[in-house]
């Protein structure tokens, strides 16, 4: 099973990102899945694609409104996989504070939960 490799791999790279007591990496994780999830669908859009594909052309008929049913499908995975990568990445460049575990920024010189000096 491919997909459960890589949702295994995705978790495991979620697990090692910083900021590991955080909700942040909680959500990072669970979008990190959803993109799988989505990518797995998205993947079987392609499957239906190349199979329906392979009639119409198999039995000399075109039929191209399922064709774009599933080309609107597959486009619209596409884009909600971009935005969660991007969410993702937007949450990158972050320190855990040593004395409380709350997630900061990499350029913040204190903790904005318990003021510790980085
Ligand atoms: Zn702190």
């Amino acid at each position: 099973m491919e997909f459960l490799d890589n949702a295994v791999t995705k978790a495991k790279e979620a697990f090692d990102i910083a900021c590991k007591k955080t909700n942040e990496v909680v959500s990072t994780q669970k979008q990190k899945f959803d993109i799988a999830a989505i990518e797995n669908k998205r993947d079987k859009d392609y499957e239906r694609l190349g199979k329906l594909y392979f009639e119409l052309v198999k039995n000399s008929e075109i039929e191209n409104a399922e064709i774009e049913a599933i080309v609107t499908e597959i486009k619209e995975k596409n884009e909600k996989i971009k935005a969660l990568k991007e969410e993702i990445n937007s949450s990158k460049n972050k320190r855990v504070c040593p004395q409380c575990s709350a997630c900061a920024e990499e350029s913040a010189a204190f903790c904005s939960n318990c003021g510790y000096k980085f």
